[in-house]
C-alpha cells in the first residue's frame, strides 16, 4: 500500500488517501481538536474495510465493497501518520486516540482485533486509547467476544466501545442502516457483559436526524445511564446525506436541544460532539468522503472543498 495524496490543515485534520498495487483506495485522517495541543489528544481515524457493505444513508464509505484490510494494511495506515510525527514511534499524547471508524465497518474484519493485539507493543504511547465505532452487524458475535477478552486483558479502563443507534425507531433505524444488525435489548445483553467497573462508559451514538425519533424512555429500558453514555453527532453534510435529504437535528449555532435535555433528565450524562465544523470542508468526518466526492457528479459545494494535493 502507497499513500498517493492527501488534503487538509495541520491545525485541524488531515485525510490521506492511500492505494494497493491493484488500485484499491483507503483514506484515513489525523486530527486535533483546537485549541487543544496535539500533545495533549490527537486522534487517529483508520479503514478497515475497502468501502462498507452495510450502506447507511448518511454515510459516503457505503455501496461499492471491495473486501477487508489485512492487518498488515490497516497497521500501515496507523505506522505512516505515527511515523511522521513521531518517528521514534514514541508518542507523548496524553490521549492517543485510534479509532477503528473511517471506513468500513470493523466488527466485520478480524484483523481489527490482531491490530488491537498488536498496538501496546508496537508503540510506546502510554495515552493509547483505541476506539470501536460499530451498528453491532448480524452474525459478528464473535468478534465481540474476542474484543471483550482484549480489552479485559490489554485496555481496562482504556478502551471505547461506540453503537451507533441512530434512532430508537427500529423502523427508522432499519432504513438509515439497511444492513443486518442487533437490536438494542441483544446490544444492552452484551454491554452488561462488557462493562465493568473502571471501565469507560459504553457510548450510544446518534447521528441525529431531524425526523428520527430518540426516546429517552426506550433507552432506559435497555442502558443503564451508570454504563452508558449518549453521544449526539450532527449528520455530516456528505454526499449521501444530501442524495437522501437527510437534515440534521444539531446545527450550528443553536444551542438549545429540548430533546437532549430530555435524556439528561433521565440520567444520562450527554455528548454534544460537533467537532471542528472545518472538517466538512476537509472530508476528514466521515466514511470515503473525498472519494467519493471525486466520483460524485454533482460536487456539492456545501461539503468537501479543500485541495488535495499529490504524495
Ligand atoms: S456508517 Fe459505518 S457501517 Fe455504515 S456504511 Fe458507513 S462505514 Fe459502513
Amino acid at each position: 500500500m502507497k499513500v498517493v495524496s492527501s488534503a487538509g490543515r495541520e491545525d485541524v485534520a488531515i485525510v490521506y488517501i492511500a492505494e494497493t498495487a491493484d488500485g484499491r483506495r483507503v483514506e484515513f485522517v489525523e486530527s486535533i481538536q483546537p485549541p487543544v495541543p496535539r500533545e495533549k489528544k490527537w486522534v487517529l481515524i483508520v479503514s478497515t474495510l475497502f468501502g462498507c457493505p452495510c450502506g447507511c444513508r448518511m454515510c459516503d464509505a457505503g455501496g461499492d465493497y471491495g473486501g477487508r484490510l489485512s492487518t498488515e494494511q490497516i497497521l500501515f495506515q496507523i505506522d505512516y501518520m505515527i511515523k511522521k510525527r513521531y518517528p521514534e514511534m514514541k508518542i507523548p499524547a496524553e490521549k492517543f486516540k485510534i479509532q477503528f471508524a473511517r471506513m468500513g465497518e470493523p466488527a466485520l474484519n478480524p484483523n481489527v482485533l490482531d491490530v488491537l493485539l498488536e498496538l501496546p507493543g508496537r508503540y510506546n504511547a502510554p495515552g493509547l486509547m483505541p476506539a470501536v465505532s460499530t451498528i453491532a452487524p448480524s452474525g459478528s458475535e464473535e468478534f465481540f467476544e474476542r474484543l471483550l477478552g482484549i480489552k479485559e486483558e490489554f485496555y481496562r479502563g482504556r478502551f471505547q466501545l461506540q453503537f451507533s443507534i441512530h434512532t430508537t425507531d427500529s423502523k427508522m433505524r432499519d432504513w438509515l442502516v439497511p444492513a443486518g444488525k442487533w437490536g438494542l435489548e441483544k446490544i444492552a445483553r452484551y454491554g452488561e457483559r462488557f462493562f465493568r467497573k473502571g471501565d469507560r462508559k459504553i457510548t450510544l451514538n446518534f447521528a441525529l436526524t431531524e425526523e428520527a425519533k430518540m426516546d429517552a424512555e426506550i433507552l432506559r429500558g435497555y442502558f443503564d445511564p451508570e454504563n452508558y453514555l449518549i453521544k449526539i453527532t450532527p449528520v455530516n453534510p456528505t454526499e449521501r446525506v444530501q442524495e437522501n435529504k437527510l437534515s440534521s437535528y444539531l446545527k450550528t449555532g443553536m444551542g438549545k436541544y429540548g430533546r437532549i435535555d430530555k435524556l439528561k433528565n433521565a440520567g444520562y450524562d450527554v455528548v454534544i460532539s460537533i467537532g471542528e465544523l472545518e472538517e466538512n470542508s476537509i472530508g476528514s468526518n466521515c466514511g470515503q468522503y473525498i472519494s467519493y466526492y471525486l466520483k460524485s457528479e454533482r460536487k456539492s459545494q456545501k461539503s468537501y472543498s479543500y485541495k488535495i494535493k499529490a504524495i
